[in-house]
């Protein structure tokens, strides 16, 4: 067997690998299993593909390569070890930005291999040489967009910049312009390939990119993250055209579909359009609910909370974003435990998109060894509010906004949220009346049945045990 041969077989087994690990990753139960999966399929993968780099090469490019990789691997190691749970969103943004920048490469490379007389592929047939260098504007265009996309995301994430959209005039005809010239100047390219247009269909991707992310607004992010996913797994692809490496065409495949697919389901679960949001087009405007006078809000303290749950019959608990910062899914635990040990029927409601990353919740409140039956789904839990005698609302704030499905001038009128205003009494945990991450104001703070309790969510909930 030669070691073509070899790495090619590798490659299928690596393949399968990611395919059973994508599968394991869809259940709690199966997860661990699945990242176990995915680590292995990418050891034999690199492996794979290291030995057949090295085979006949060089020894400078072999040692060049080993050096680039324990550097990435440092790095790689590194940044994971240190990195908030809070601020997964943006590292994943920022990795999904390598991945478009190596498509760049990638493609560049391909056509300057081709410019230069080098390699097999200057004896390519004319007709050959044409999908050669579609496959060239094809990768390129996908790597620009998704590296300028990542980058605008990761600013975005990590607060940065602003994450209101970008209103530009005319956006949608910016991006239709776009596509428009990226559809032209791939013709030109095919027909006669040169470093100019090259340079000019680079340059109108990065713009892209940069400009179809920028104009979505705060409360489409979670979308914008998978999209961006899933356009680093078709970049991933193209390169694997123009290398002819038939893993990293699987891999890309199946990181560009699952993306697709994620992108789907989060803007069903978001009530937005598909469509509209792959074109940049659904950002939000300031609408003039910002500055409405919604009355005054009233306050209540640990203490007072803690008698309000003994006397619950059922309580529910809707955590965000602030229980991650707070780190409170310790003492939101062992509450759950008091109060159940108490009689009191005690429920998780988790909005899809709470915190920063799908998931989020469903992973903290597992790290914190919740049980799973009492952790149910936006969907499962939101025509029990009005049943419910305590909601907790920790550290959320878009996902409980009822201005999503009473106000049709909200920012984010139509996001389905957690009907917790129905309950009989709602406490919101957060330290200030500041808005959420989609910059808009909450009128659940100020109904009749909503109280106020101020401070680190973390210790006030360590006070509310106390007080039990
Ligand atoms: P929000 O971001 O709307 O609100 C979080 C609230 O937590 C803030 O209002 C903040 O108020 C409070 N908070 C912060 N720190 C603390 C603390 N230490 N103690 C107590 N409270 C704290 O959270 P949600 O989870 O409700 O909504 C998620 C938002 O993020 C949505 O808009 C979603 O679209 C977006 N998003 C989600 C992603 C995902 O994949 N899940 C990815 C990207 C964005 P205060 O400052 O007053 O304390």
């Amino acid at each position: 067997m030669t070691l073509s041969t070899a790495a090619q077989a590798a490659y299928i087994v690596a393949a399968l690998l990611f395919i059973l690990s994508l599968a394991g990753l869809s259940k709690h139960e199966t997860a661990r299993s699945g990242v176990v999966l995915g680590i292995s399929g990418m050891v034999i993968a690199l492996a794979a593909t290291v030995v057949l780099a090295a085979d006949g090469a060089a020894t400078l490019t072999v040692v060049l390569l080993l050096v680039a990789m324990a550097i990435g691997a440092a790095v790689g190691l590194w940044r994971a070890r240190i990195v908030e749970m809070t601020a997964m969103p943006e590292l994943i943004a920022i990795l999904h930005s390598f991945v478009g920048l190596a498509a760049v490469l990638v493609g560049w490379n391909g056509f300057l291999e081709v410019e230069n007389g080098g390699g097999a592929l200057a004896e390519l047939p004319g007709s050959l040489l044409g999908v050669h260098h579609a496959e060239v504007s094809i990768g390129v265009f996908i790597g620009a967009l998704t590296f300028t996309g990542s980058i605008v995301a990761f600013l975005k994430l990590s607060a940065r910049i602003d994450s209101r959209p970008m209103m530009l005039p005319g956006k949608n005809s910016l991006n239709l312009g776009a596509l428009a010239a990226f559809a032209v100047l791939t013709v030109l390219f095919v027909a006669s390939p040169n470093l100019g247009l090259l340079v000019a269909l680079t340059v109108v991707a990065l713009l892209l990119g940069w400009h179809l992310v920028a104009s979505i607004g705060g409360g489409d992010m979670p979308v914008v993250v998978s999209m961006l996913n899933s356009y680093s797994g078709w970049a991933a692809a193209a390169s694997g055209f123009l290398l002819d490496n038939n893993l990293l065409i699987v891999t890309g495949a199946l990181v560009g579909s699952s993306g697709a697919y994620l992108s789907y389901v989060m803007c069903q679960a978001m009530n937005r359009s598909f469509i509209s949001v792959i074109a940049g087009g659904f950002g939000i405007e300031a609408g003039p609910s910002g500055d409405r006078d919604y009355g005054e809000h009233r306050e209540i303290t640990a203490v007072e909370t803690a008698d309000l749950l003994k006397e619950a019959k059922s309580v529910v608990i809707t955590p965000g974003y602030g229980m991650a910062v707070a780190q409170a899914q310790y003492p939101v635990a062992e509450l759950t435990r008091r109060l159940r040990e108490r009689g009191v029927e005690v429920r998780f409601g988790i909005h899809p998109v709470a915190g920063r990353l799908p998931g989020h919740m469903n992973v903290l409140l597992a790290e914190a060894k919740v049980p799973y039956d009492i952790v149910l789904e936006m969907d499962e839990i939101n025509d029990d509010f009005a049943t419910t005698t305590v909601v907790l609302v920790i550290g959320a704030n878009d996902t409980v906004n009822p201005g999503a499905v009473e106000d049709p001038d909200s920012p984010i009128a139509g996001m389905p949220v957690l009907r917790v205003w129905e309950a009989e009494n709602v406490i919101v945990f957060k330290r200030s009346m500041a808005t959420g991450y989609a910059g808009v104001q909450n009128p659940l703070f100020f109904r009749d049945n909503s109280r106020m309790l101020f401070g680190d969510a973390r210790q006030r909930v360590e006070e509310i045990v106390s007080a039990l």
